[in-house]
């Protein structure tokens, strides 16, 4: 089962990823674990890409997808994987594909956590952060035992600028302009599944699992 995962940024499409990694044994697979891997490793592929990243510029598409199909050609990936974070562009999807068809394979399920960006939005709003311990909290879902106080040190808690509304806003306005016409590739494509990622963990989770049946 060859799975890739879409959703903004704060959709929690990377838990499910992991979940979905979990319950059918195949590896989660993400951009940044793979550049880090070959980088350590020294591989060729790796230092090319080294050489971009320590410069601060993007690594190219072309090379991103070598790194990728050199990942899932890998023997922990005969039974499929979760790609979380690529494609993230419509020529990445395409190259992707191409790779893939070289050795006779495709994608299963193109995997669409929905959350509208309003819930995004207030889901980060409500984080603290305690810039003494580096603890984090949520108003909601992870609150302290005294309001913005830590409880792990006491110190007071700020809301950071990558979770202000206006920070999080540019971000998902960069998400749909780039990743919401792969939701249409792999619409047309016939292989896009959508789940509704306003609902509890688990619920989507269950979801995902029905659409994987
Ligand atoms: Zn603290």
């Amino acid at each position: 089962m060859k799975i890739i995962m879409l959703g903004a940024p704060g959709a929690g499409k990377g838990t499910q990823a992991k979940m979905i990694s979990d319950k059918y044994n195949i590896p989660h697979i993400s951009t940044g674990d793979i550049f880090r891997a070959n980088i350590k490793e020294g591989t060729e592929l790796g230092k090319k890409a080294k050489t971009y990243m320590d410069a601060g510029a993007l690594v190219p598409d072309e090379l991103v997808v070598d790194l990728v199909v050199d990942r899932v050609a890998k023997d922990d990936c005969a039974n499929g994987y979760v790609l979380d974070g690529f494609p993230r562009t419509i020529p990445q999807a395409k190259a992707l594909d191409e790779a893939l068809a070289k050795n006779g394979v495709k994608i299963d399920f193109a995997i669409d956590v929905e959350v509208p960006d309003e819930n995004i939005i207030n889901r980060m709003s409500g984080r603290r952060a305690c810039v003494e311990c580096g603890a984090t909290y949520h108003i909601k879902y992870a609150p302290t035992k005294v309001e913005n106080v830590c409880d792990r040190c006491g110190n007071e808690l700020i809301l950071r600028d990558d979770d202000k509304p206006e920070t999080v806003k540019k971000r998902l306005d960069v998400y749909h302009e780039q990743t919401q016409p792969l939701i249409d590739y792999y619409n047309e494509a016939g292989i896009l599944a959508e789940v509704d990622g306003t609902k509890d963990m688990m619920d989507v989770f269950g979801d995902i699992t029905e659409l994987l049946k």
